[in-house]
């Protein structure tokens, strides 16, 4: 069975050239083999070897009509040929644990998803029965895909709360109330596919880096807001974990430093107590109470949850705008602070603050401009999350793509 390209029989050598070959073809979309050499910095010899390879395995296809290598041109020089990443020449499962779905999908090697398919997720379920159904789901996916299953590169888990990478288990998921469980070890044996698992988060951060609004950013803070506030970053092409995997806990800045709400953590006045999703629609009901006859009360009456907070303030609803602006604000307050520490060159933003970012997103803006330091606010770019609903799965199947394909930093089967 031939998974990937090189497997245990590439040096180390061979496979950072191989890696440094798939970004430039992953970033060029179409480049010829001198260009090829000049990004990477690789012998002309190396290259006509590694795409020769390429070639066979049916990973890079090679043009030669004109529509196909006029962008290589504008870029440099003036290529013969122009060589491609086959997007379906290999494919990636994603599985995202979401709050109260799992959700499964197959995509090809730019992250785009070829077959998805999902089931709900009682959130007191046994760790157990929610893995059996999850191989179900992925079996569905792949069939329904029709995909090859030996040209699939592997499994990538999108998990809540902390994980650990390395040894491949779900350390905590507070809202599901799982503990140590070993995810990797349990979907490997069952579906016979490489599999690596990642906080979901920090997949989604991946993903836009990889195939989203951050392609070629450095340093990239991606944050989501909905049940939780957490961020993902990813620094110069590699997810930031920190030293106990404990990176972007942001939900749990304090803003309120004295009184404010409990938080889950143990602590009161976290940022998560503000701008999640249950903290707005908490405040939104108390909005309400106070005016039972105001846009507000009327639209939270047709039980649309958060979005209908959000069509109120549309409407015209002043103290709902007026509270949003102030959460809005928090958050601008919590991003101007991770600004001074990490100096990102983009922020995206996922979750509610995409749902709602007419309303959200210019004092999100406006407060971090004006309050990081220096000029570090002013450069920081801020936008809102590529993939959205499908982006828990489509961040799990790169962590895949990347662990497995790109990078090869894990072993394939
Ligand atoms: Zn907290």
């Amino acid at each position: 069975m031939q998974r990937i390209l090189t497997g245990s029989s590439g040096s180390a050598i061979k496979s950072h050239n191989l890696r440094a070959v798939l970004f430039s073809l992953l970033r060029q979309e179409a480049v010829s083999r001198a260009q090829l050499a000049q990004l990477t910095q690789l012998s002309s010899t190396t290259i006509t070897n590694l795409i020769t390879e390429l070639l066979d395995q049916g990973i890079v296809a090679e043009d030669t009509d004109s529509a196909a290598t006029q962008p290589v041109q504008r870029a440099v020089g003036r290529p013969q040929t122009a060589l491609r990443l086959v997007a379906a020449s290999r494919t990636a499962v994603g599985v995202h644990f979401d709050v109260d779905h799992i959700n499964v999908a197959v995509t090809d090697l730019f992250g785009k998803p070829l077959a998805a398919c999902s089931a709900p997720h009682p959130a007191d379920r046994a760790p157990q029965p929610a893995l059996a159904e999850t191989v179900r789901l992925v079996r569905q996916a792949i069939s329904e895909s029709g995909v090859d299953t030996r040209l699939i590169v592997g499994v990538g888990v999108g998990a809540s709360g902390l994980v650990d990478a390395e040894r491949g288990v779900n350390v905590i998921a507070p809202n599901l109330g799982w503990r140590d469980v070993p995810l990797r070890d349990w979907l490997t044996a069952e579906l016979g596919l490489p599999v690596c698992i990642e906080n979901n988060v920090r997949t989604m951060a991946l993903a836009e880096v990889m195939f989203g609004a951050g392609r070629g950013v450095n340093a990239l803070a991606f944050v989501y807001a909905r049940v939780g506030v957490g961020a993902g970053f990813v620094v110069n092409g590699e997810i930031y974990r920190g030293s106990a995997e404990g990176a972007g806990e942001i939900g749990h800045t304090t803003i309120i430093p004295n009184g404010g709400i409990r938080c889950r953590c143990g602590n009161t006045g976290c940022l998560e107590t503000l701008v999640s999703e249950p903290a707005l629609l908490r405040a939104a009901h108390e909005l309400a109470e106070a005016q039972p006859r105001s846009l507000l009360a009327e639209h939270l009456r047709t039980g649309q949850g958060l979005e209908s907070v959000f069509q109120a303030a549309r409407a015209g609803d002043e103290p709902t705008r007026a509270m949003l602006q102030t959460r809005a604000q928090y958050m601008g307050i919590a991003l101007a602070n991770l600004v001074n520490i990490l100096n990102p060159e983009l922020i995206v933003m996922g979750g509610l603050f995409r749902q709602g970012r007419d309303l959200l997103l210019p004092t999100v803006e406006a407060t971090i401009r004006a309050r990081a330091f220096a000029r570090l606010g002013e450069r920081v770019g801020l936008q809102t999350a590529s993939f959205d609903g499908r982006a828990g799965v489509i961040g799990a199947a790169t962590l895949a793509l990347n662990t497995f394909f790109y990078q090869q930093t894990a072993e394939a089967g």
